[in-house]
């Protein structure tokens, strides 16, 4: 695989999707611990309620329980009381039926002004005691003698319910008889009782008496400190009404508190140990309590027992609606402690009992055990949630990576084949594995690279074409370069040349003239030599003059006057003029022109020009009885040959001759000949029309000169020049 640079986007690609999924997986998860926790105090909550609503369920059931035990107890007192009660009525309202029985001991009246039965030593009797100042009727001491039928049956309640301690019947005058016997005398020596005993100023009387219970049923006393010193006290008594309706007094029958708790409340027992129970009395009174709820309550020693009068208002409030009736649970706040109060009426006489439970014992081991339970199912869900995260977080890695990989792959491989373009490997391809804007990038890239491919070979081509055009110019120009070299040294020659040619003729034709003007020579024939001499290098230097002339214009390329002409006649023409000169020479011309050549592209007069030079060269070098020919035949082009039987040139010469200014090393006319220019001419006239020339000889046996001269394009025949 082709590798990049360090994968920066890769690692950005693979950080962003991290990112973006690490959030969500951090708020999942500390949604799902929250969530957890959340359920857990829910459940906590939830639990704990349930629970507690089952502890109160079950402290309910047993406050009805207890409430019924205690009012099966009361009901005994009560059903005692209320058979009592009749009894009373039947034996005081039939005077006629009960006749007064005799007690043991005759009454006896004290020195305080109060009357008794001394203490018998039969404890199955019942004493009866008379307050001083009672104002007793006609009947009062009959009816004294009648309630001694109550004792057999005062005797029979107590016997029955172990929590009463007396029981008594007291007349509206002031006549009390009481079970078990009271030993009065000592009592009031001690000052525990009045001698002037007024029952109406004593609750276990007025209690019942027509104000307080105009029902005329069963009611009992708030407890009360007991004046015969049995301790705190309640009474449970009931009216006696006779037949016509007159109040007449109570019964009571007592129960001490001590034992009303024992009996009653010292059978409940509670599983948390700061509870307690307790009786409570419509009016908020304290009736009885467990030892604890005296602390609890705030009641012991000499306080008052009665929860309106404690200061506590939520306490005050609670006595309230238990004193209101029915059942029901309340919270209040003792001693910063909170407390559950269960309550449920005593149904027979207005009480209530009231269990107190502190909530905390009720509520605090149900959270012990409730988290204890949750904790470790917590701690279970917790490590899955935190298990579950990292596991998404592992797998989150995984793809981000994988993506990352999958996504910026074909991209570096488009840097590395990018690079490799840049290295100058055109045409690169990338394999296409995706299908998507990342393959179809790859397939993009794929075709430019193709492109580009081409385009450089192209380039390369068209570099390589130029490169040679270039080079062929180069080559062009060097080659001119080369001319104008050669032209420049030639000119250089040609002018240094020039000047040597003209020198010399000029010296002597000055010299000549110097020799005349000075009388030097005055010989006449002399000076008819000399002015011969004279003359002819001017002549000399008029020819050359021409010649140079010529050659210059030649060299100017000015443009010649080329037309058509049938090479036979125009070649003949030629040759014909060339005879008279030949005879004066004494030279035979051979002429061979073939018939019917082609026609030819000439300057006629140029090419005159050219025939001219080369037979006068021939008559020069060709000594007198030699021979010219001038010949011409059809090749390729028209070829013409002016050939001689002259001196021939040095091979050393042959090379130089068509050099301007070249007269041949070893020529023995080269002093007096011509300038070296003609042959020179000849050649730049032939190359000019687009011929060429050449030269053949052998020293001492003549040479021949051939030219070609072009011939007119074909389908040209009929557009001949006149000659
Ligand atoms: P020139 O004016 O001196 O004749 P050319 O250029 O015509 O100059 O000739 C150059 C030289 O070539 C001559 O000097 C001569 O040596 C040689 N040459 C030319 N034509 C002939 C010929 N037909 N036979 C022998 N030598 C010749």
């Amino acid at each position: 695989m082709v590798r990049g640079p360090k994968n920066k986007l890769g690692n950005r690609i693979a950080a962003t999707i991290l990112v973006v999924a690490l959030l969500p997986i951090l708020l999942s998860t500390i949604g799902t611990l929250s969530t957890i926790h959340d359920i857990t105090d829910a459940a906590v909550l939830e639990g704990q309620r349930q629970v507690t609503l089952a502890v109160e369920s079950v402290q309910k059931n047993s406050l009805e329980n207890q409430t019924k035990l205690v009012n099966a107890e009361l009901s005994k007192i009560e059903n005692s009381v209320s058979y009592l009660a009749t009894v009373s009525q039947q034996v005081l309202s039939h005077p006629e039926l009960f006749k007064p029985l005799k007690d043991a001991t005759a009454l006896k009246k004290e020195a305080d002004g109060y009357e008794w039965t001394p203490i018998s030593s039969n404890k199955n009797l019942t004493t009866v005691f008379i307050g001083k100042g009672a104002r007793l009727s006609s009947g009062s001491l009959a009816d004294i003698g009648r309630t001694k039928y109550l004792e057999p049956l005062f005797v029979n309640a107590l016997a029955q319910d172990s929590h009463a301690v007396a029981a008594y019947i007291i007349l509206r005058e002031s006549i009390t008889r009481i079970y078990p016997q009271l030993d009065f005398h000592t009592m009031i020596a001690k000052g525990w009782f009045p001698a002037e005993f007024d029952p109406y100023q004593f609750n276990f009387f007025y209690t019942a008496d027509p104000t307080h219970d105009p029902a005329r049923k069963v009611v009992w006393t708030a407890p009360y400190l007991d004046v015969t010193g049995r301790g705190w006290m309640v009474t449970s008594l009931m009216p006696i009404y006779l037949e016509n309706g007159q109040f007449r007094g109570i019964v009571g029958v007592d129960v001490t508190l001590q034992n009303l708790v024992k009996g009653i409340l010292d059978d409940i027992h509670f599983q948390q140990p700061g509870a307690y129970a307790f009786l409570l009395r419509s009016d908020g009174q304290v009736i009885a309590a467990q030892p604890k709820g005296y602390s609890s309550l705030d009641i012991s020693g000499t306080k008052s027992a009665n929860l309106l009068q404690l200061g506590n208002q939520q306490l005050s409030a609670a006595a309230r609606q238990i004193g209101a009736g029915g059942s029901g649970l309340l919270t209040v706040d003792l001693h910063g402690l909170k407390q559950y109060l269960f309550y449920a009426p005593l149904g027979v006489n207005g009480w209530s009992m009231v269990f107190a439970v502190p909530v905390a014992e009720v509520v605090n081991p149900i959270e012990d055990t409730i988290q204890a339970n949750t904790r470790k199912q917590v701690q279970t869900l917790e490590l899955r949630a935190i298990t579950t995260s990292l596991l998404a977080l592992v797998l989150v890695v995984i793809l981000a990576v994988l993506f990352s990989y999958r996504v910026t792959r074909p991209i570096r491989q488009l840097m590395a084949a990018v690079g490799t373009l840049g290295n100058g490997d055109n045409g690169v391809q990338i394999p296409v594995t995706q299908k998507d804007e990342i393959g179809l990038l790859v397939l993009t890239f794929n075709e430019m690279s193709a492109r580009m491919k081409n385009l450089v070979e192209n380039l390369e081509a068209k570099v390589r074409e130029r490169t040679s055009l270039l080079r062929k110019a180069l080559e062009r120009q060097k080659e001119v370069n080369r001319k104008i070299l050669a032209s420049e040294r030639a000119r250089r020659t040609l002018i240094a040349s020039v000047s040597h040619e003209l020198r010399t003729p000029i010296s002597a034709i000055q010299g000549y003239t110097e020799a005349l003007r000075d009388g030097i020579v005055k010989d006449p024939q002399e000076v008819a030599n000399y002015l011969e001499i004279i003359y002819r290098r001017v002549i000399g230097l008029n020819i050359l003059i021409d010649d140079l002339f010529c050659l210059s214009r030649l060299e100017a390329h000015l443009p010649m006057d080329i037309q058509t002409y049938g090479a036979t006649p125009l070649l003949t023409q030629f040759a014909g003029a060339l005879k008279t000169e030949l005879e004066v020479a004494k030279l035979s011309l051979e002429v061979e022109i073939q018939a019917n050549l082609p026609g030819i592209c000439v300057d006629k007069e140029r090419l005159n020009q050219v025939v001219v030079n080369l037979v006068t060269n021939a008559i020069k070098f060709t000594p007198a009885g030699g021979k010219i020919s001038f010949r011409a035949y059809a090749a390729e082009n028209v070829m013409v040959e002016v050939s001689d039987t002259g001196i021939g040139i040095a091979p050393e010469d042959l090379t130089h001759i068509f050099e301007r200014f070249y007269r041949g090393k070893r020529n023995p006319l080269r002093r007096t000949r011509g300038h070296g220019l003609g042959l020179t001419i000849v050649k730049e006239i032939i190359e000019a029309m687009g011929g060429q020339i050449w030269v053949f000889s052998q020293p001492g046996q003549g040479c021949t000169f051939t030219f070609s001269l072009p011939v007119e394009p074909a389908g040209h025949e009929n557009k001949l020049s006149e000659n």
